[in-house]
């Protein structure tokens, strides 16, 4: 595999990997070896020569008449976004989007794991969510330290979410991903990821409005 390929790898790529995941296990599991890459394509609405071009950036080189190996790409893709390894987690807010998180199954296969889930109201202190006893704030910092984690997702109410993150990055945390609609100012060496399916719903809605006008949403 080629590691200075592997570097620049652009993100609209690197979106693009889960989706190729999904679909190389699947065919993994239906017992295929080799898939090419108009297979792909087709399978994932894609133009065979974006798929080509994501594929060289993985390192794997494909074979004529067949392909690219199967188990090659899923290697490669899965090293690439260190999910062949385990990545441990806190999270921070107990509520809804909180307990659907940790209820999520799906997390393992990118190799998440959570494993300390925290809270400011003592209410729900030691009661469990998704198999893992919610904690203390007053614990975390012990707990990030003890278990070397270096990711937080966080997802408190909006109005808390900087002073959570302080306290994570106080912690010891390198990474946070953020569901909280909120901007947070960090230092620059935190990496912040923001998720909001507001976005995904805007660009739906929009779409809707292009292709049925107003009355399609
Ligand atoms: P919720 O009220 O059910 O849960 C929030 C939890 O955070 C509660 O358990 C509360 O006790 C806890 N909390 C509050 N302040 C805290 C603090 N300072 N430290 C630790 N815990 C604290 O809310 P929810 O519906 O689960 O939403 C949580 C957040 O996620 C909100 O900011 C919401 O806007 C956001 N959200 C984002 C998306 C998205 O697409 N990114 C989707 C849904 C919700």
């Amino acid at each position: 595999m080629n590691e200075t390929v592997l570097n620049v790898i652009p993100l609209p790529t690197i979106r693009r990997f889960p989706a190729y995941l999904r679909v190389l296990k699947y065919f993994s599991g239906e017992g295929f070896e080799w898939i090419s890459a108009t297979k792909l394509a087709e399978d994932l609405k894609l133009k065979p020569i974006q798929v080509r071009k994501d594929m060289a950036c993985t390192g794997v080189e494909g074979k004529p008449k067949v392909g690219f190996k199967v188990s090659d790409l899923i290697l490669a893709i899965e090293h690439y976004l260190g999910w062949d390894d385990t990545t441990y987690a806190v999270l921070i807010g107990a509520g809804n989007l909180g307990s659907a998180l940790i209820g999520y199954k799906g997390f393992t296969e990118n190799g998440l794991r959570i494993i300390g889930v925290f809270d400011k109201d003592r209410r729900k202190v030691g009661k469990q969510i998704g198999g893992v006893v919610i904690s203390s704030l007053d614990d975390l910092a012990e707990t990030v330290e003890k278990l070397n984690i270096k990711i937080a997702i966080i997802t408190v109410p909006a109005e808390a979410a900087q002073e959570t993150a302080k306290l994570a990055v106080e912690a010891g945390i390198k990474g946070i991903w953020n569901f909280a609609p909120k901007s947070l100012n960090l230092l620059e060496d935190v990496i912040i990821q923001k998720t909001d399916l507001a976005t995904s719903f805007a660009e739906l809605s929009a779409k809707m409005k292009d292709c049925c006008g107003e009355e399609g949403r």
